[in-house]
């Protein structure tokens, strides 16, 4: 099972955990599960969730299913749930086995159902949907009671059958639980358990033409599978009454414990499964998997780690109020654990020609370089070196401000595990009058990086041979969103999409080392960024790598202004 960072971890749930091992509630059994509905992909949010109930089931040497909530046909689909066991799969957790569906389990939720309206808590309604809403009250006043509450228990077990077999339309009938049309929580005023939906399900197919509701299905899916404490956000706080009547009046044998906590809020994200849906089908982004998204598949797109995703959700914790936690920190993450494991290459994301005058025409050499400076134990690898070469456009100005230390006319800088060269002549497109190649000297004494007579030079840069190099696309992601809260302006929060959240470079040069990367590995090109190779492009004739993440962390500055 994944460890994070911080493999023990102290909350206000592990605090209840500990305290009901302490009193003995559950005869020392801790059982969670993680319940997604396959409705959408998962999300860095559903992460948080994942990495929870797993960690606490992982931490208190207890169990974790993994369950599909899927008591809804509308938008359920096989290719979601692939995903979500995909997604859990990958950021490093094992639900042994124990993988199930609430569509299982709907004979036995039915069962409950009659029971309900055998003991007279349960009655078929045939108000409008309009007209239980009316019915139902408000936050300052009690509701009304639905003139069908008082069916005799025969008539319910009739038409609730009926309703089954599917004689009646949708929206005719509902079946509600009998509570308290006076209760100062609305949730409790005799809330719908079932209603007709004539949709074929991905799973149950047209079996049942009758679904249950979720805070019926939900702690009666916990029930059965013996589940001692059910995770969930806080928005299911009101709900917490209600899955406990269910389950009191229906005298299960196990009974679990819904604890609520903060969601994850992330800024410049948005985590909606609705509004992520909106993206992908409206064609803003290329799909669930866009890099740009903040699914699970985008993020491993992108070149994301699953320890890095696993160490952001224990740095986050788990909290009782909601808040909003900056995207710097994921990003830091990321870095953080890429640091670590990326190896180091060379590579040009704009191109620019560098002529060595009194280097050998058809002299090549090969240095080797480290592939991690930090870390020998990462190896090294050859890395060609010649006459012409190609630099970082932006390494080089003609006329530079003062404070501009890399190449210039007249201009002494070091190559990147090579020589220093010094710039003594430009050549100019006659047309533009714009700079299209330097022309420099080498001084062979400074093979080793440092010159003999002590001379000093205020850059280091890095380059490819114009000969040895291959091309490579390289896509530059920048945050999805321009505004750190993308809903706060009215509704239509695609008008904050940043439309410079990606930038395709397709003339770069990177060294050869890259030919053969796997479809997935990443690497940090030395002074860019960290990259991955798109792992999903590998039908490109050229390689693509997908800009995980740059080098420059502002997440450090923030936390370093903190501490001041
Ligand atoms: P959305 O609001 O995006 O549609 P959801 O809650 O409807 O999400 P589910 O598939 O029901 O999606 O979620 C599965 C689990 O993940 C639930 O237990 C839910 O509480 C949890 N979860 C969903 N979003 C977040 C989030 N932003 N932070 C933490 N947990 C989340
Ligand atoms: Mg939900």
């Amino acid at each position: 099972m994944a460890q994070t960072n911080s493999s023990i971890l102290s909350d206000f749930i592990r605090d209840i955990i500990d305290e009901h091992l302490r009193n003995n509630r559950f005869q020392g059994r801790v059982a969670t599960r993680f319940p997604p509905e396959p409705n959408g992909y998962l999300h860095i949010g559903h992460a948080k969730s994942v990495c929870l109930n797993f960690g606490i089931a992982a931490q208190y040497g207890g169990t974790c299913n993994l369950r599909m909530d899927d008591t809804d046909p509308s938008g359920e689909s096989l290719e979601y749930v692939e995903s979500i066991i995909n997604d859990v799969r990958w950021l490093g957790f094992d639900w042994e086995g124990r993988l199930y569906y609430a569509s299982d389990y709907y004979k036995q939720l039915y069962q409950y159902a009659l029971q309900l309206i055998k003991e007279g808590k349960a009655y078929v309604c045939s108000l409008s949907a309009d007209e239980i809403r009316e019915y139902r009250g408000t936050l300052s006043g009690p509701g009304q009671e639905s003139p069908y509450r008082n069916r005799s228990v025969e008539e319910n077990m009739d038409l609730f059958e009926r309703m089954r077999a599917g004689e009646f339309e949708e929206g005719a009938h509902v079946l509600r639980a009998k509570i308290d049309m006076a209760s100062p929580n609305i949730t409790m005023r005799d809330p719908v358990i079932y209603r007709i939906k004539k949709e074929p399900h991905y799973r149950t197919g047209n079996k049942w033409c009758i679904y249950p509701m979720y805070d019926f299905a939900h702690c009666l899916s916990d029930s059965i599978e013996r589940i001692t404490h059910s995770i969930c956000t806080l928005e299911f706080e009101n709900n917490r009454p209600l899955y406990d009547w269910f389950l009191d009046e229906l005298r299960v044998e196990s009974h679990p414990q819904q604890i609520e906590f903060a969601r994850l809020n992330l800024s410049y994200t948005i985590l909606s499964k609705r509004r992520l849906i909106e993206l992908v089908e409206r064609g803003f982004v290329t799909g669930w998997d866009d890099p740009r998204m903040p699914t699970v598949a985008g993020m491993r797109r992108r070149g994301y780690t699953p320890e890095a995703i696993r160490n952001f959700c224990a740095r986050i914790g788990v909290a009782k109020n909601e808040n909003l936690v900056d995207i710097s920190l994921l990003e830091h993450c990321v870095r953080e654990d890429l640091n670590e494991r990326a190896p180091r290459v060379m590579g040009v994301l704009k191109p620019f020609r560098v002529v060595i005058d009194n280097y050998p025409e058809d002299q090549v050499e090969e240095f080797d370089c480290p592939n991690h400076p930090q870390n020998p134990g990462m190896g090294s690898r050859k890395v060609p070196f010649s006459r012409i070469l190609y630099i970082e456009q932006e390494d080089f100005m003609e006329n530079p401000p003062k404070k501009f230390y890399r190449l210039a006319p007249g201009k002494e800088v070091r190559l990147r595990y090579g020589y220093f060269i010094k710039c003594v002549s430009v050549v100019k497109d006659p047309k533009t009058n714009e700079v299209v190649e330097v022309h420099c000297t080498y001084d062979p004494e400074t093979r080793s990086g440092f010159a003999p007579d002590g001379r000093k030079v205020d850059a280091t840069i890095h380059w490819v041979s114009e000969n040895h190099s291959i091309s490579a696309e390289v896509r530059l992601y920048d945050r999805l969103f321009q505004v750190a809260d993308p809903t706060a302006e009215g509704d239509d929060f695609t008008k904050q999409l940043n439309p410079k959240s990606l930038e395709v470079v397709t003339s770069c040069r990177v060294e050869p080392s890259l030919a053969n990367a796997p479809p997935g590995s990443q690497f940090q090109f030395e002074r860019i960024g960290y990259f991955c190779v798109d792992p999903v492009a590998s039908s490109h004739k050229v390689p693509a790598f997908n800009r995980t993440v740059t080098l420059r962390d502002t997440w450090a500055k923030i936390s370093e202004k903190g501490k001041r």
